[in-house]
């Protein structure tokens, strides 16, 4: 079975200023600079995406700078909107692709996020597309059917020999922001589910390479336990991403978890 390195990303949101930015990135920086068992991203506000690129990279920092979103359009007359290219040319290595803000707030439908995907990968960027299902949902015992319709949705047109640079974060939305967070078993088992998706996209060795990140009210309290299923390969934060400790802890669990 191919190994999977972990993967822990910072989702920072519309939170931080300029100066409390690149104070987070130091500590971040800092605080896991010899943390080289786990692939880490974090990803600021669209402003200060280059100034905290310029940081990482002037202290020769292995964390990787990310956006949190990204236009499907490759440039031209589309007003608030970032390419690809702009956040290439700003030092960002990836992206995140359907974050449940964007597809539940702001009402991005399945078609334009595999648009935004698809307009990364052509750009040279890495994709975190971001797929979970909704409270109603996971009630109505819909879970496995959403994750499977926005993974088929979002990969749509993306061949296997892009799949390297793409990794999926599951996402329950009502984990996310809420203190709630999915027991082990239930997310592990929506991993595993979300893999079979990937194998009958592609194949059983595409889809074993594909890392799943757990994302919902992940702690350094509960990092270690949910990082030790089998499918889930590290984690997509919010919140706690906001604290460098507390980031840098979920890191070490995720670095720490049995080798798959
Ligand atoms: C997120 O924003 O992707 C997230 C999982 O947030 P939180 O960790 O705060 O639930």
């Amino acid at each position: 079975m191919t190994h999977r390195k972990p993967y822990v990303g910072g989702n920072w949101k519309m939170n931080t200023d300029g100066a409390s930015g690149a104070e987070l990135a130091t500590a971040v920086a800092v605080a896991l600079e010899t943390e080289h068992s786990v692939d880490i991203a974090v990803f600021p506000p669209f402003p200060y995406l280059a100034g905290i690129g310029t940081l990482l990279r002037d202290r020769g920092s292995t964390v990787l700078l990310g956006a949190q979103d990204v236009s499907d359009q490759p440039g031209g007359a589309f007003t608030g909107e970032v390419s690809a290219a702009m956040l290439l040319d700003c030092g960002v290595k990836t992206v995140l692709v359907g974050h449940s803000e964007r597809r539940h707030v702001i009402g991005e439908p399945d078609a334009l996020l595999n648009a935004k995907a698809k307009a990364a990968l052509a750009g040279g960027l890495d994709v975190v597309l971001c797929i979970g299902e909704t409270l109603d949902q996971r009630e109505a015992g819909e879970t496995d059917e959403i994750n499977e319709r926005q993974a088929r949705a979002g990969l749509a047109g993306i061949p296997a020999a892009d799949m390297p640079r793409v990794t999926i974060a599951y996402e329950p939305v009502w984990a996310i922001g809420t203190g709630k967070t999915a027991t082990p078993d239930d997310a592990q088992n929506a991993h595993a589910q979300i893999r079979r998706v990937l194998a009958d996209l592609y194949t059983p060795e595409v889809a074993g390479a594909v890392r799943i990140q757990y994302g919902g009210s992940v702690k350094p309290a509960n990092a270690a336990e949910l990082f030790s299923c089998p499918d889930i390969d590290g984690g997509l934060i919010g919140g706690a991403s906001l604290k460098a400790t507390d980031f840098a802890a979920i890191c070490h669990a995720a670095a720490a978890a049995p080798a798959l």
